[in-house]
């Protein structure tokens, strides 16, 4: 019944590989699902510059028109309002799939945080949004890649490594995670993506490529995510490096500069406001104690490895927020 349902609704699944001749432009034709979020629209940014037509798709379930507008008008650049749980048709040469609920605060439960988020979604439906976007989006993003033979790179996460009993942690540290904690929806589910993703290359012949990212800030970060920063966007040149070199990952991609909580909280005080109060909560269930990327096997295999200190970087995000809370009023 799933394949006669599947056969009406798009009649061209079972064609051969098409490239119509009007997307033949120089340059690559790419998708960046989750391009209207923090680290999408960077990476965008990045591909339009260069030459490339992208196509985000995106259901702006965390992500922002605005992060998107100046690139309105482009002929090279094209906008989807599109759930990556439901399948899609599209002819391009690489997928980037970052599309995910990805804020840990949008995952655990508010009063935790004493956050209000009026504006957003019950947790609850973050919760299950965020398993279902992993397996199902990633599901079908592979299916897409296979279908049509796109390089398809994940953007995982340092949370596949769980509270790690391996300090710093290499690619071959297979994690410590709790498989029915508060945050385990992002942690197992990026997980499953990764699997599903090898999957697809070992039995489909999908060309892969696997990142881990850790905590990453910058301007455009959404107001209220809640994350603990460490690593400027210098990411995105990490994950186009990944994708174009000959290397499937998983890569860490983060920075292995180390501070305590409280080192983190005096920068942030001297950066914003000296006279402000450092205030001690208790922790989120499950949260990791220590985290560190070991970064030697990027730095050899993609050249690759941060440039923005915590200081450089972090007045830099400062300004983007103040600038946007100024625009919200
Ligand atoms: P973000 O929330 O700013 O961006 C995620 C984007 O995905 C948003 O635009 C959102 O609307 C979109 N999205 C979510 N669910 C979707 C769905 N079902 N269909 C279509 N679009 C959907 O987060 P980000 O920080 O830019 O993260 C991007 C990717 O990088 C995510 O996969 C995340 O897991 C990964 N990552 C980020 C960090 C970090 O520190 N920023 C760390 C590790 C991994
Ligand atoms: N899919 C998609 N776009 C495509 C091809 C596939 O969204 O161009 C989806 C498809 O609906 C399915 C998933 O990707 O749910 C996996 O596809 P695949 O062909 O690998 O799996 P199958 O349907 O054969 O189990």
């Amino acid at each position: 019944a799933l394949v006669v349902q599947r056969r009406d609704k798009f009649p061209s699944f079972n064609l051969p590989r098409r490239v119509p001749t009007d997307l033949k432009k120089p340059g690559l034709r790419i998708v960046v699902t989750g391009g209207a979020g923090f680290v999408g629209s960077h990476l965008v940014d990045k591909l339009l510059a260069r030459g490339d037509s992208v196509i985000v798709v995106d259901n702006f379930f965390t992500g922002r028109k605005d992060n998107l507008v100046h690139h309105f008008g482009n002929p090279r650049f094209e906008l989807i309002r599109h759930d990556v749980v439901e399948p899609i048709l599209l002819e391009v040469d690489q997928i980037y799939h970052l599309a995910c609920p990805a804020s840990p605060v949008n995952e655990t439960i508010d009063y935790l945080f004493g956050i209000s988020r009026a504006s957003l979604v019950s947790s609850k439906v973050f919760l299950n949004k965020s398993h279902k976007t992993n397996v199902m989006g990633t599901l079908n993003m592979l299916g897409l890649a296979k279908r049509i033979g796109a390089r398809f790179l994940l953007t995982s996460t340092s949370e596949v490594y769980g509270d790690p009993l391996e300090h710093p942690q290499k690619e071959t540290y297979w994690g410590h995670v709790n498989p029915i904690g508060e945050r385990s929806c992002y942690d197992e589910g990026k997980r499953t993506a990764e699997t599903l993703t090898m999957d697809y290359h070992r039995g489909a012949g999908v060309e892969v490529r696997i990142a881990r990212i850790f905590n990453t800030y910058g301007p455009r970060m959404c107001l209220d995510d809640g994350r603990v920063v460490s690593n400027f966007v210098a990411q995105v040149d990490g994950l186009v490096a990944l994708m174009e070199g000959e290397h499937i990952g998983p890569f860490n991609l983060g920075n292995p500069g180390e501070f305590t909580m409280l080192e983190l909280a005096e920068v942030v005080k001297e950066t914003i406001d000296p006279s402000a109060r450092i205030e001690f909560k208790p922790n989120t269930p499950d949260d990791p104690h220590m985290r560190k990327p070991d970064i030697t096997k990027a730095k050899q295999l993609l050249h690759w490895e941060p440039k923005v200190s915590l200081r450089q970087g972090l007045p830099r995000m400062v300004s983007d927020f103040q600038k946007r809370i100024l625009d919200e009023k």
